[in-house]
């Protein structure tokens, strides 16, 4: 059996390897001209690592990622209202990993070619596909001429701009966004408590981010961190001023005047000296895509983000990608011909999936932070006064069971 895969993200290279183990073959197609380590910071759940550890990526992702050990929820003044311990510290048997993007797609990129050979095959961009019942055929540009291959299915992780979704759903226009701009960096600094810890602080609608993403850097004593600035400019449903396109270079004037505005008083973390002293920052509208009615058609299907794309809130997007790319692996290695073994990853998936799109509208976990603020808008003497811990916790060991990702779940 041979798979075609388009996108050489998280998704499409973790798909590889995990079918590669299954004995199946597979082909990887990337409209890049290289594979360059884009991005910033992301965080992988222990669910996923799982399934990273079982294709025996452990050890090199110790080697360029930092083992997340606490994460504290805060409002924009500081005042912790959530924290706790992640990834082995929380007694899970595999860790949370907070990395670079690019690292980590490095670490996935490597082992595929190790294992499998020279099978990405960049400079192609997917364009339309036709099956028969036995096979398909998918069309790429390449160097501005057509190029063809043919396998048994064909998989899209093409991400939040999907090719082959928008083949399916040609109706569905651009990604939807909520009015929230992004803007990212990472920037070399002396740790924050041990290293290990991640923070979270402020509601929805301005928010600020911060946590370690290596310590392979030059100066001794010090990490690459990563932080996220999040501004509400305008109403959901606005048309975006920009596109979806995670590589877009971020206009540092106007981020200090809205860090300005959003007044954060966070002690020892001052937005605007962090990204003052960041060289390259980004900027990225925070946006989804309605979950779909179906995923596939016969021998064609859609997984990571080109199925799914979510908010980045929860950890969520590339662990998702990495449990479809299992999920799809097992269905197919089971005796269900293609179409059918795609039916029932569709089936596995999509509901869950589905359900982490929705929750993270409403800031899946973070809630915790956007009630807090609607009831003490101006911060709090005693937490409790204010919201309890058993309305907390529910919230978020809601949206981790959720998610998938329960202590109970991932230790079995
Ligand atoms: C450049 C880049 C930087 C990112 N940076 C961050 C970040 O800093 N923080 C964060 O949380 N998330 C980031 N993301 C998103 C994150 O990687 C995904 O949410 C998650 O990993 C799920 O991955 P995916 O493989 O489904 O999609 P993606 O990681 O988006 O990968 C999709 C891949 O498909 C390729 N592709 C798209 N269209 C075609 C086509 N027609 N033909 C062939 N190939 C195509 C893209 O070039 C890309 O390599 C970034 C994504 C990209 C593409």
């Amino acid at each position: 059996m041979k798979a075609l895969i388009i996108g050489g993200g998280v998704g499409g290279l973790a798909t590889a390897l995990t079918l590669h183990v299954h004995g199946i073959d597979a082909e990887i197609f990337e409209q890049s001209p290289e594979v360059k380590e884009l991005g910033v910071g992301i965080n992988t759940l222990p669910h996923a690592i799982k399934e990273l550890a079982e294709l025996g990526l452990l050890e090199e992702l110790q080697r360029v990622g930092i083992q997340t050990s606490e994460l504290t929820y805060a409002n924009r003044f500081g005042q912790t209202i959530w924290q706790e311990p992640r990834g082995l510290a929380a007694g899970y048997d595999y860790p949370q990993f907070s990395i670079h993007r690019g690292k980590l797609q490095t670490v996935l990129h490597d082992a595929v070619v190790a294992r499998m050979g020279p099978v990405v095959r960049t400079g192609h961009r997917f364009t339309r596909f036709e099956q028969t019942p036995d096979s398909v055929t998918a069309y790429f540009d390449k160097d501005g001429g057509e190029v063809s291959a043919a396998g048994d299915l064909l998989i899209g992780a093409d991400g939040i701009n999907s090719t082959l979704r928008a083949i399916f759903f040609p109706g569905e226009g651009p990604p939807l966004w909520d009015g929230v701009v992004q803007w990212r960096g990472a920037v070399i600094k002396k740790p924050w408590k041990t290293g290990t810890e991640m923070m979270v602080a402020g509601p929805r609608n301005r928010k600020f981010i911060y946590y370690p993403i290596s310590d392979d850097v030059a100066e001794p004593g010090k990490q690459l961190v990563n932080w996220t600035v999040t501004i509400k400019l305008a109403e959901f449903g606005t048309d975006m001023q920009s596109s979806a396109d995670w590589s877009r270079i971020g206009d540092r004037e106007l981020l200090h005047k809205y860090l300005q505005e959003a007044d954060f008083q966070l002690g020892e973390f001052d937005p605007k000296s962090i990204v003052d002293a960041t060289d390259q920052i980004f900027e990225y509208p925070r946006c989804d895509r309605d979950p779909l009615p179906y995923w596939s058609q016969g021998r064609v299907t859609l997984l990571g983000d080109a199925a799914h794309a979510m908010y980045p809130v929860g950890s969520n997007g590339a662990s998702q990608a990495i449990l479809d790319a299992r999920c799809l692996a097992d269905c197919l290695s089971g005796s269900n011909p293609v179409p059918g073994a795609i039916a029932a990853y569709e089936d596995a998936r999509r509901p869950p999936t589905t359900e982490i799109v929705h929750q993270n509208r409403r800031s899946g976990p973070e809630q915790v932070i956007d009630l807090v603020e609607e009831r003490a808008p101006d911060g709090f003497e005693h937490l409790s006064d204010v919201a309890s811990d058993e309305e907390l916790r529910s919230i978020i060991k809601g949206y981790s069971t959720m998610a998938g990702f329960g202590k109970d779940q991932v230790n079995k």
